[in-house]
């Protein structure tokens, strides 16, 4: 790559499961890559095939502390992403998304790098319209069980916004739904990697409530090229943007389609449905069609393939392991 393309890039949650796959991107593009990640979700497995490169670099340190590195673009990942993980240490929860926006905007500032926030959903709440655009203010639970990553995202968007307007700060904010594929944690309580793990032991799948609420699935590989487009994209397109699936799937479509394609003998049994889990989800990707040419390639079934043939993969190994 000509040297005055390559930028210094810094990943927070790098070790991640989006994280991992967005390093991979940039350091295939040629750029010179920070990983920075404090392992509590994220895996030293996910990004060891990264290693051997002199333009990739790990650091372990939490976001919620300062840090002083000099880079041009900033992608900031670090928070745990799904309600077992969040809500294990919601107060941390909340500071990871709160000071470590902190953080990485002083950081920006200081450096006079372009920075990026993967913002998500979960700033639309349990939401009352329906597909939800970027304009809808949302309808958060401020004190449930899931506020401590909702109103922390939403904190980070309003830091993000404050510091453009006040130091007039290239800034990025991407609302992320709901996205699969290979490296997702397999113990993470999501849907997509519960049901693929439950289907491959031939154990029961759960389905939380009568599994008629919906959810969006985006395959991983179609989200990074969102990433980089909105990133490389003109100052004055700040976000926030949504990114994600417009496919809408019932939790009882999600687990027969699996099912099918595993060829699992598992029942569905039927399990309570979480305090506020939201009935339905559904991104209004017409921003990001317009103002990035964007819009997801890959179907549910093509990216679930993938994404199974990783958990077999992952399964087996541990499998092995125990022997
Ligand atoms: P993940 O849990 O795999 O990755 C998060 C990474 O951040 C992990 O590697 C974790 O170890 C790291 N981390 C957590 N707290 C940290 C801290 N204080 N300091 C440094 N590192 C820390 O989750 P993911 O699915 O890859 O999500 C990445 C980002 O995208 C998160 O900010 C999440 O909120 C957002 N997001 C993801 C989805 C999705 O469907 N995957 C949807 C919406 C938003
Ligand atoms: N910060 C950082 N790295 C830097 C510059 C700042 O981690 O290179 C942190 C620092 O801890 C600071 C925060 O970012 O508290 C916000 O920085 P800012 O300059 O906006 O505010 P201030 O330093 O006045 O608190
Ligand atoms: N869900 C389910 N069975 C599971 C895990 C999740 O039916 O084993 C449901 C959950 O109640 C929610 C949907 O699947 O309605 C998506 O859950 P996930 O945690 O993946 O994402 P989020 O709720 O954060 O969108």
């Amino acid at each position: 790559m000509n040297y005055a393309l390559r930028k210094r890039i810094l990943v927070t949650g790098g070790a991640g499961f989006l994280g991992s796959h967005l390093c991979e991107r940039l350091l295939a593009e040629g750029h010179d890559v920070i990983c920075l990640d404090n392992f509590f979700t994220g895996t030293k497995d996910n990004i060891a095939h990264l290693l051997e490169s002199p333009y990739f670099e790990l650091m372990r340190h939490d976001v919620t502390f300062p840090l002083y590195v000099e880079v041009d673009e900033i992608y900031n990942l670090a928070c745990p992403a799904s309600p077992i993980h969040y809500q294990f240490d919601p107060v941390q929860t909340t500071k990871t998304s709160v000071h470590g926006a902190i953080n990485m905007l002083g950081l920006a500032k200081r450096v006079k790098a372009k920075i990026f926030q993967a913002s998500t959903s979960e700033v639309y709440g349990d939401p009352n319209i329906h597909p939800q655009p970027e304009h809808y203010w949302g309808h958060v639970n401020p004190i449930g069980p899931r506020s401590c990553y909702d109103e922390g995202k939403r904190c980070a968007e309003t830091l993000f916004f404050d510091y453009r307007r006040q130091h007039g700060m290239r800034i990025k904010v991407a609302r992320i739904f709901n996205t699969y594929g290979p490296r997702m944690h397999p113990n993470d309580g999501r849907v997509v990697s519960n049901f693929i793990v439950q289907a491959l032991r031939n154990e029961p799948i759960t389905i939380y409530g009568e599994g008629t609420q919906t959810r969006s699935f985006c395959y991983v590989d179609d989200l990074i090229e969102g990433f980089i487009r909105l990133m490389d994209s003109p100052d004055d397109l700040t976000g926030p943007v949504n990114l994600g699936n417009p496919g809408e799937f019932t939790m009882i479509e999600l687990a027969e389609t699996i099912l099918e394609l595993t060829g699992s003998r598992s029942a569905l049994v039927h399990e309570a449905l979480p305090q506020d889990d939201p009935k339905q989800r559904q991104p209004d990707i017409g921003l990001a069609r317009a103002s990035l040419g964007w819009e997801p390639t890959v179907a549910l079934r093509d990216g679930l393939t993938p994404t199974i043939g990783y958990f077999d993969a992952l399964l087996r190994r541990s499998r092995d392991a125990r022997i």
